[in-house]
């Protein structure tokens, strides 16, 4: 058996490196005659590997001290709602970013709860760029702006950090967390979803500014309140320890591989290589404006569609996996996060010269 290219947006790659040191540790962590999987939350050797992985994300993304680091369950799509409960304060309005599938998600949960003035939308231009701030209608007496930074989907990404004054920003961070260097101090939330970026699917990542945390809406769930999971240390109930534990390898490796920066020149070399494949073709295209075009996910159209069954069989044959694009938008997406190792982007490239040249 050999490892493949996988170029799935999600569930993604780990880490080789990752999974062979999870598979050493499996059935005795560091001479405890136990998995991790097996220990108590609450016990010595988890708390230890609890508070390194801890240290270990605050140190790589440079998160200010004002800032508490979650290591939450229910994916994104929770976030969606808690974050409404937990940032509306006396609040009844927020705004909201449209930049694609995500966006829209987070903005029908969203109004279960507040006004959502939708400041910015790029439906029109079929999601295919990132609104400039100049753009956005602002309302005056909003609880926060949120959008999403990197569009999984349709491979949309921000090239700037949005200037909101004292208006907290928070950020679906997803697909694009830890690709490179971030000033964290320019919002008030940031959350992600694992299974992209940082680990396993089941642990979600929430960074959050101290001050905006209790005060949340009333008859909010406990597992719902940012405090309440501040105040424990992400140990008010039972924390993904395994997805915890998988993520503290990560946040290892990525230091190894020198932090954010070091990952931030790996990262847009892979993008600039795979970009470049489609752009000098005719055979292949992505629709996404140049300035706005995503790091972590490429999507692409064939010439002729009636190929595309054809081209996900054979690049399947060469390892290459998963590279059917998105049900709602068709033709292939190439999902090349931190894991995804720049050999994989440079045999994909290669693949596709070929096929092209077979078929074009
Ligand atoms: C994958 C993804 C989600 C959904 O994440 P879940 O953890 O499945 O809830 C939300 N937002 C973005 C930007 C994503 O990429």
């Amino acid at each position: 058996m050999s490892r493949v290219f996988n170029f799935s947006a999600g569930p993604a790659m780990l880490p080789q490196e990752v999974l062979e040191r999870a598979r050493e540790e499996m059935l005795d962590w560091h001479g405890t005659g136990m998995s991790v999987m097996e220990m108590s939350h609450r016990g010595k050797e988890f708390m230890s590997i609890a508070e390194k992985a801890t240290a270990d994300l605050r140190e790589l993304m440079a998160v200010p001290d004002d800032y508490e680091i979650l290591f939450l369950q229910g994916g994104a799509s929770s976030q969606f709602a808690m974050v409404p409960m937990n940032l509306l304060r006396d609040k009844t309005k927020a705004d909201y970013l449209n930049t694609g599938a995500w966006s829209k998600k987070a903005i029908g949960e969203a109004k279960k709860f507040c006004d959502v003035n939708v400041a910015a939308t790029t439906e029109a231009d079929g999601f295919s760029s990132a609104p400039a701030q100049d753009e956005w209608q602002i309302s005056a007496d909003a609880a926060y702006v949120h959008y999403t930074p990197n569009e999984t989907i349709g491979g949309v990404e921000f090239n700037y950090i949005p200037e909101t004054g004292d208006v907290p920003l928070v950020a679906d961070m997803s697909s694009t967390i830890l690709s490179r260097p971030i000033d964290v101090s320019k919002y008030g939330v940031i959350y992600a979803g694992a299974q992209k970026n940082i680990g396993p699917a089941g642990l979600t990542v929430v960074i959050v500014r101290k001050d905006l945390i209790g005060q949340t809406l009333d008859k909010t769930p406990a597992m719902f309140d940012y405090q309440v999971h501040a105040e424990a240390g992400s140990m008010a109930n039972t924390p993904p320890t395994y997805g915890w534990y998988l993520a503290g390898l990560v946040f290892e490796w990525l230091k190894e591989k020198g932090g954010l920066q070091g990952m931030a020149e790996i990262n847009k070399r892979k993008a600039d290589k795979l970009y470049q494949a489609i752009d000098t073709s005719d055979f292949y295209a992505n629709p996404v404006r140049p300035d706005c075009r995503s790091w972590m996910n490429v999507p692409f159209t064939l010439a002729n569609p009636d190929l595309d069954k054809t081209f996900l069989e054979e690049a399947a044959k060469q390892g290459l996996t998963t590279l059917k694009g998105h049900r709602s938008v068709g033709g292939m997406r190439a999902s090349i996060y931190n894991a995804m190792p720049e050999a994989g982007v440079d045999t994909l490239v290669e693949f596709m010269a070929d096929f092209e040249k077979r078929n074009g």
